[in-house]
């Protein structure tokens, strides 16, 4: 029982696969006039990109995939140095190091957020972007990263992977910055299974980026292309299959959202005022995907206790998302000569500590989400996993 939109797959996602199945096209490329083509992925990338009210959105064929395609886009390379924060998923480093880059970590505050007071600390001659994370569904303090970045001149790259649906001040969370990026997974707010999006503004920015992630064809492979291309690219493209599915998905992403803020609220009012709880800050409530409650204890110890109870870890035993607990980062951090292993991060380490995840509508006991309750709880379940909750604080 991963993520919500997994849970809600039915008619709508079969009915548009069986349409490309029906149609005999497969592949992402077509004649848009003719009718046996049936363009999910096109018409995806249209309405994602007026959903999220950009100009731009490339469907690839996943959030790591996306990322890669960013951060080349915006000219990441060798020796170049991205700032990120120590709380992510791993694809968030390893893109940055597949495009050649370096990740440079920070902390991250109450908001288990990149903390926006410890990226101009880490700014060297080499940085070349800045990639805050949504993590869990809420918001970075976006105003203030944005406020660094112009100031040092430097791109913004959003990771919203883990935010699909969610806003910052009105704004779609991944709208905000240079690129934003998103994942389709089967761990996020909708999926396909798998897949991801890329969105901008920027014109040449998605021109680069399309030719990144085929083959440095320009967008839709129009216009004779041999002798053109601008670019070395790759193979991250979406196919139609997905594309059905991502499309009967995306219908959904709205209905999905006021959900999981329904159930969510309920949840947080019954466990609020539990004694020694707080919750994770939010930089911003309405805009929260509402997926995961995060409550936070006065020590370590506490938090620990009341995990084992209800039978789930504090996050910094979860195994998806704390640097300190990703060998294989580590032991690329430790051949680089930077930080690495528990106590590089000590403000995070602590946050992570006393941190429970509780889950609304993302259940994976992978980052500490095995607790909690899930889209289809019914008010009971919610009223049970609340009293069961407060008994374990006692
Ligand atoms: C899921 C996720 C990604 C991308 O994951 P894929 O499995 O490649 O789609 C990137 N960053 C974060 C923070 C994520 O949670």
């Amino acid at each position: 029982m991963p993520g919500p939109g997994s849970q809600w797959i039915g008619r709508e996602e079969i009915a548009e696969v069986l349409d490309v199945l029906e149609s005999g096209s497969v592949f992402r490329y077509g004649d848009l006039d003719d009718p046996k083509f049936k363009h999910k992925v096109y018409t995806f990338e249209r309405e994602f990109a007026a959903g999220c009210g950009v100009r731009h959105a490339l469907a690839v064929s996943s959030g790591s995939g996306a990322l890669i395609c960013a951060l080349k886009a915006l000219g990441v390379g060798p020796g170049d140095e991205v700032v990120v924060p120590a709380y992510t998923f791993i694809a968030s480093f390893s893109s940055i190091i597949f495009a050649g880059g370096v990740p440079v970590l920070t902390e991250i505050d109450e908001s288990l957020n990149i903390d926006p007071a410890d990226i101009e600390p880490r700014l060297t001659k080499r940085t070349k972007a800045i990639m805050p994370v949504h993590m869990l569904g809420n918001a970075c303090d976006m105003d203030a990263i944005m406020a660094v970045a112009a100031k040092h001149g430097l791109p913004v790259i959003e990771d919203a992977c883990q935010a699909n649906g969610g806003s910052y001040k009105g704004r779609r969370l991944g709208s905000i910055g240079r690129m934003g990026t998103f994942s389709l997974n089967v761990f996020k707010t909708i999926t396909a299974g798998d897949g991801g999006i890329v969105v901008t503004d920027d014109e040449a920015l998605y021109k680069h980026a399309f030719g990144l992630h085929d083959q440095g064809h320009s967008p839709l492979r129009s216009g004779v292309e041999v002798g053109q291309r601008s670019v070395l690219g790759m193979n991250f493209r979406m196919n139609e299959l997905t594309g059905a599915i991502a499309l009967a998905q995306l219908r959904k992403l709205p209905r999905i959202i006021a959900t999981l803020r329904d159930k969510k609220r309920r949840f947080k009012e019954m466990l609020a005022g539990t004694p020694g709880v707080s919750f994770r800050k939010l930089n911003d409530l309405e805009g929260d995907c509402a997926t995961l409650l995060t409550v936070l204890f006065r020590t370590a110890a506490e938090a620990s206790r009341v995990s084992r109870r209800l039978g789930t870890t504090t996050v910094d035993h979860s195994g998806w998302h704390v640097y300190a607990n990703m060998e294989h980062l580590n032991r690329y951090l430790a051949e680089m000569g930077l930080p690495h292993d528990r106590g590089a991060y000590p403000r995070t380490d602590d946050i992570l500590s006393r941190a429970i995840n509780l889950s609304v509508g993302v259940v994976d006991a992978g980052l500490g989400a095995g607790f909690g309750i899930h889209i289809d709880s019914t008010d009971e379940d919610t009223a049970k996993a609340a009293t069961a909750f407060q008994e374990a604080c006692r």
